[in-house]
């Protein structure tokens, strides 16, 4: 958990510092209150929300000196922003015996497969017996990444050949879970964001013939957070698409500025569920509030 502050904080660009800085201030001039807008808006937490915040802080800390109370203010108004109350929790709880089933999509790149590969780790850390489901048959090295990463967490990989049906090795994935008996089952998906009818029909195929076994317990989308605003027009296109039930960030260690993670949850309505913070096994962990606005704040 250091660890991970560490990282958020130094990747950052200490939004919520440069916020209380401006707050300091004896005098909260129009000037400052336009500063503070852009810091917001640089930082991509999206217009709308940094509207909304600003407003607030306006109407918290309006009487002049009231620089001692900004940290506090800030704090608390922030937190507001990020929703500490969303539910984060990954539900895995499949119908009776049956696991349950995580398919997880986003575009190439995104970190998709890494991101299956480490949830895996953390499910198995919690007892849970999970199997993947290659099922982004269409990028050869995706396979072999999520057998390379079976092997080191120790679990059973359903593959594919090449080119295959997605929904068909998804298919396979769940039969062998419920074989298994498994508690969950994670599907990596393809992510060709070739356009929407044809990621509507691949994602549509797959989770249907899913559902036929076993029920869908969650939808985690994947995204960059260094894309900023690039990646909420994805983000959109997947929600039209498949219903999201969670956001995992990945590359929050990277040069992502904090303010997504505010964009992306009122973007889409549901949580960021999991953060990316490194290209190791361990560096997946639970999107934690609190933390997250104490490293914003440094
Ligand atoms: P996919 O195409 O969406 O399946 O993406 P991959 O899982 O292959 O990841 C793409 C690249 O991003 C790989 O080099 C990963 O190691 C890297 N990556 C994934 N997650 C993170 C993260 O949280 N932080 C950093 N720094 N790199 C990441």
């Amino acid at each position: 958990l250091v660890r991970l502050r560490q990282r958020l904080s130094r990747s950052q660009g200490g939004l919520g510092r440069g916020l209380l800085l401006l707050l300091s201030r004896d005098r909260l001039d129009e000037d400052t209150w336009e500063e503070i807008e852009d810091t917001l808006i640089t930082a991509d937490v999206g217009v709308g929300p940094t509207t909304e915040l600003v407003e607030r802080l306006r109407t918290r800390l309006r009487v002049e000196g009231s620089a001692s109370q900004a940290h506090d203010v800030l704090r608390e108004e922030l937190l507001a922003l990020v929703d500490p109350e969303m539910d984060r929790r990954i539900a895995i709880t499949g119908e009776g015996d049956l696991p349950g089933v995580v398919l997880v999509v986003g575009v190439n790149g995104a970190g998709k497969t890494t991101s299956v590969g480490k949830l895996a780790r953390v499910l198995v850390a919690e007892d849970k017996t999970v199997v993947l489901g290659a099922a982004d048959t269409f990028r050869a090295a995706a396979t072999e990444q999520l057998s390379t990463w079976g092997e080191r967490v120790g679990v059973h990989v359903v593959t594919g050949p090449e080119g295959s049906d997605p929904a068909s090795v998804a298919f396979d994935s769940v039969r062998t879970g419920m074989e298994q008996g498994a508690d969950v089952v994670v599907i990596d998906t393809a992510g060709r964001l070739q356009n929407k009818a044809g990621l509507m029909d691949e994602l549509g195929k797959v989770k249907r013939v899913v559902e036929k076994q076993a029920r869908v317990t969650e939808v985690l989308l994947v995204l960059d957070a260094t894309t900023g605003q690039n990646g909420l027009v994805q983000a959109r296109v997947f929600r039209d698409v498949v219903d999201v039930t969670g956001i995992v960030l990945t590359k929050l260690d990277g040069s992502a500025k904090g303010g997504i993670v505010v964009a992306v949850q009122r973007e889409l309505g549901v949580p960021v569920k999991l953060v990316g913070v490194g290209e190791g096994a361990d560096d997946l962990a639970p999107f934690e509030p609190h933390a997250f606005v104490d490293a914003l704040l440094g």
